[in-house]
């Protein structure tokens, strides 16, 4: 018998059985962290905090393609989601709209965030 999992963060995804991978730590690695974020198409996500997120969010393993997966199931460490993205945001022009939109938010976000994990990062350096 599986475990079921906590909710997946991807938008419209109702998997509960698929293993989970967490987010990339933004602090080794921020740009990958947005990716992330991105491909979702979750804007409750812009709501929490980076750490947060990092922390508590799961993704699960349907949204990887075979090439961000290595044998044993663990994810490549450039790995982000491309499959079976919520509400197909990739696809319709419409939704092309709604995607500029959240990685314009995404980035507005972002910036004010860096404010406040940049001085983690330095700390990370001492
Ligand atoms: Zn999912």
């Amino acid at each position: 018998m599986g475990r079921l999992y906590r909710k997946c963060s991807v938008l419209g995804c109702e998997d509960k059985i698929s293993s989970r991978h967490r987010f990339p730590d933004p602090k080794i690695n921020f740009e990958l962290f947005q990716k992330w974020i991105v491909s979702t198409g979750n804007p409750e996500l812009l709501k929490s905090d980076v750490e947060h997120i990092y922390r508590t969010k799961k993704i699960c393993h349907r949204h990887f393609s075979q090439k961000h997966i290595l044998s044993n199931n663990l994810l490549l460490k450039s790995a982000f989601p491309t499959i079976f993205l919520g509400k197909d945001v990739f696809k319709t022009s419409h939704n092309k709209k709604e995607l500029l939109e959240l990685v314009t938010m995404v980035l507005s976000t972002m910036a004010e965030n860096v404010e406040k994990i940049l001085p983690t990062m330095f700390c990370c350096l001492c």
